[in-house]
């Protein structure tokens, strides 16, 4: 979808961005790789939307069997019974409170989520150390989910995250099936990257996505490109080397009235994303491609970037 224009801004960013992920550690990658083996092989919806649908169906068999023996209390029980719970300890469960001067793994975790909050322009690291940058994200996320807003995170900072996450560790909002069509292969092991750091791309570029849609109120995005591997990225016109074959780029186009192309591609500054393209740019007329690369690369003339 984005042809050349992002192989382009990859060129300018290449080192800088090429240096941050030589040395950058991807600490629960591999963790993620073993738990979303199936993923693959997904042609529809996140684990959650899976989740309810197993559920639903399981509901109504047991309502059907359940009716059939003339018990219609017993099955609104039953319906009760298998509805999905809160998912927190499926993916990642914080143990203690962060806040600045602490670092750790469970830093990193915090920063992969509230990275789309550091601010204008912020396109913060994601290192394990609570500092400013980390700080200030965290008060705008708490801000923006109606919490105290602290710079401190704790109990409730850690509900609303949990809330807002999948048992994959993807944001509600977003999926890696949706953000891996590919051509129709899915996500695999054949673009710039393994398998298990496209994927850990991902997820990082759709938590800034899912702040994104956010600050826009909530309108829906939808994700017309995002992994492509070396072969799928070279059919739609690129080199087989962009962002899009790393997993740390999505196209994105509104799903509804409320937003804008150009809104996306605004609102991102704020978002956490060093690539930014949209309608202005040679190709972008019909999607705002949005990166994380190391860095500022934006062009978007028509919305005045
Ligand atoms: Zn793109």
């Amino acid at each position: 979808m984005s042809g050349s224009e992002c192989v382009g801004a990859r060129v300018r960013g290449w080192r800088r961005w090429d240096g941050r992920m030589g040395s950058a550690p991807h600490p629960l990658g591999a963790r993620f790789a073993d738990r979303s083996d199936t993923l693959e092989t997904q042609g529809h919806g996140n684990s959650r939307k899976d989740t309810h649908m197993r559920t639903s169906r399981l509901a109504r068999s047991l309502a059907a069997m359940t009716l059939a023996i003339g018990g219609l209390t017993v099955a609104t029980a039953t319906v009760t019974a298998t509805a999905p719970t809160a998912h927190a300890d499926e993916c990642y469960t914080w143990s203690r409170t962060l806040s600045n001067g602490t670092s750790g793994s469970d830093v990193s975790q915090l920063q992969i989520r509230v990275a789309g909050w550091a601010g204008y322009g912020v396109n913060m690291a994601i290192d394990g150390q609570y500092g400013g940058q980390t700080t200030t994200a965290v008060k705008n996320f708490q801000s923006a989910y109606g919490l105290a807003a602290d710079g401190v995170a704790g109990p409730a900072t850690f509900s609303k995250i949990y809330a807002l996450q999948d048992p994959d560790c993807t944001p509600i909002h977003f999926s890696y099936a949706e953000a891996s069509e590919n051509c129709g292969r899915g996500l695999n092991g054949n673009g710039s990257v393994s398998l298990a750091t496209a994927r850990e791309n991902l997820k990082r570029v759709m938590w800034r996505a899912e702040a994104l849609r956010h600050r826009m109120g909530d309108h829906p995005l939808r994700v017309t490109s995002g992994f492509r591997d070396k072969a799928c990225d070279a059919g739609v016109g690129g080199t087989g080397g962009g962002q899009h074959t790393y997993g740390t780029a999505l196209d994105l186009v509104p799903a509804d009235s409320g937003t804008t192309l150009c809104k996306i591609a605004q609102n991102a500054r704020y978002a956490g994303m060093g690539g930014i393209f949209g309608p202005g740019y040679p190709g972008h007329s019909d999607h705002t491609h949005v990166d994380i690369r190391s860095g500022q690369t934006w062009s978007a003339s028509q919305c005045g970037i």
